[in-house]
């Protein structure tokens, strides 16, 4: 594409606000939004009649719509055009990621959801340094899946990251082995193998099955318990990385070798 339709294209829907709005129901043309998308149109963005925007529906449809009438509560908008949504990644990539402190669990499902991540699924092990409240896991769930939910508007991805309510490492494991796909265990103390070789040693995948573990790392047994439920321990270097820089790298690594990391020139969005 060239500077100028970029430029064109940039004015004409590029820049358009996107809103997610899950159980999205068209009637003759129109759409009504409520909750918080509609709270933000009208309280925080102040837009109004006639502005146009961008709703997907979080299954993979993306349409151009155009406020019609703007109430206390919700945005009744009038659907345009349905648009191409962008293409999810040929790699179906899941990150078993050990629950850590708040703010660096919400940067990696940030980060691995824009870097185009399919599921992640918190478990807590041996070593899981944060306090686990059960009762607290039900707002947790939604606050990381508001995260999964803001990050897919925000870099243009149809299908927002799934998050499975948090499980202990042993029911994650057993809910894993019977998964198909390359699974690896990212373990600092591996000396044998490495992500590399791993990625190296298997033709590209439909689905990697990825796990890190919490601030104190696994235990030597769960390494083991690991391996038997089919995972490879693999190491990353001989830098020990913060849970959260392991996890983004992980998916940044599995995306670039056998995913989307890449110029699509198939995909024009408009
Ligand atoms: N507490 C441990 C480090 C844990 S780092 C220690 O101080 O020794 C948190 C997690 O990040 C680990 O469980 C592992 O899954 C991953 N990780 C960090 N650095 C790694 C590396 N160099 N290779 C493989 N995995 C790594």
């Amino acid at each position: 594409m060239g500077l100028h339709d970029f430029w064109e294209e940039s004015v004409n829907n590029i820049r358009l606000r996107r809103f997610l709005v899950e159980d999205l129901t068209i009637h003759e043309g129109a759409c009504i939004i409520a909750g918080g998308e509609a709270k933000h149109i009208s309280k925080v963005l102040r837009m109004v009649r006639g502005d146009p925007l961008i709703l997907m529906d979080g299954k993979g449809a993306c349409f151009l719509a155009e406020i019609s009438f703007v109430s206390h509560n919700e945005v009744t908008v009038e659907i345009k055009k349905t648009l191409p949504a962008a293409p999810p990644s040929p790699i179906d990539i899941t990150l078993c990621q050990a629950v850590i402190k708040s703010g660096p669990m919400d940067y990696l499902i940030q980060k691995t959801s824009e870097l185009g991540v399919n599921r992640i699924c918190p478990f807590i092990s041996s070593r899981t340094v944060v306090h686990f409240q059960s009762d607290k896991q039900q707002k947790k769930l939604k606050r990381w899946k508001e995260i999964a939910h803001s990050a897919a508007k925000q870099c243009n991805r149809a299908i927002p990251a799934k998050i499975t309510p948090t499980q202990t490492f042993k029911a994650q494991l057993a809910n894993l082995e019977s998964e198909p796909g390359i699974k690896a265990i990212l373990w600092e103390g591996e000396t044998a193998r490495d992500l590399k070789a791993l990625i190296q040693s298997h033709e590209p995948r439909a689905q990697f099955i990825g796990m890190v573990g919490p601030e104190g790392g696994f235990s030597p047994e769960e390494i083991l318990t690991a391996q038997k439920a089919g995972f490879s321990p693999v190491s990353m270097g001989a830098r020990i990385l913060r849970s959260e820089t392991a996890a983004v790298t992980l998916v940044a690594v599995v995306q670039y070798e056998w995913g989307d990391l890449n110029a699509n020139k198939d995909f024009d969005p408009f």
